[in-house]
């Protein structure tokens, strides 16, 4: 459907900029406004989901532009994340008090800040025009040759097809012809015991600690 939009109000060509790449890459779409009373005017005008606003802006600041916003009955319910550089002793409650939903310490955590976007409207739209177009557009020309392409071309050049039943079949084999040497050792039956006592009787003598202990 329409893309997720987010009003930034900042003043900062830096911030603007990394803010831009970092929520269009994440599929969001951003307007921008470079101070309070633009960004009041744009906010009306767009009805953004989400406004996300520098505090220190020219003119009136990003508390008393978050005041404006959330005193008018139209814009009220958009969500305001505050944005600020300076977070001394009371900076969170008065931002707080202004309105902001949340509120951001710069220099911009970028993973923080799209969580904090995620939080407040969810997750962006996956990806721009090429995947909507490809499913509505040709789905039955171009779904059948590609199939058989793709088993083709992917069976000889993946070689863990080849080991996996490699190891699936080697347990099978290994069920129907039963180790043959090595039960025998186990067993406790009185007739094992004397078979393997004969069969090691030639070779335990050199080895044997038993012979080792005796021998002294
Ligand atoms: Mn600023």
């Amino acid at each position: 459907m329409s893309t997720k939009r987010v009003l930034y109000i900042e003043d900062n060509a830096m911030n603007m900029r990394l803010v831009r790449r970092l929520l269009t890459a994440n599929g969001y779409t951003v307007i921008e406004a470079s101070d309070g009373l633009k960004g009041i005017a744009v906010a009306a005008r767009e009805r953004p989901e989400l406004i996300l606003m520098d505090i220190n802006l020219p003119g009136i600041d990003g508390m008393e532009a978050t005041s404006r916003l959330k005193s008018s009955y139209d814009l009220a319910h958009i969500p305001i994340v505050a944005l600020t550089a300076v977070a001394m002793k009371g900076d969170r409650e008065r931002i707080l008090a202004a309105g902001c939903d949340d509120y951001l310490q710069k220099p911009i955590d970028t993973t923080l800040l799209i969580e904090t976007v995620r939080r407040f409207i969810g997750e962006g739209e996956p990806k721009p025009t090429t995947a909507p177009k490809e499913t509505t557009a040709a789905p039955s020309p171009a779904s059948v040759p590609e199939p058989p392409r793709f088993i083709f071309t992917r069976r000889p050049t993946t070689p863990n097809v080849d080991k996996l039943i490699e190891q699936r079949k080697l347990p099978a084999a290994a069920l129907n012809q039963p180790a043959p040497t090595e039960p025998p050792e186990h067993t406790s039956s009185p007739l094992a015991h004397s078979m393997v006592s004969r069969e090691k009787a030639p070779a335990g003598t050199q080895n044997s600690p038993d012979g080792e202990q005796i021998a002294p």
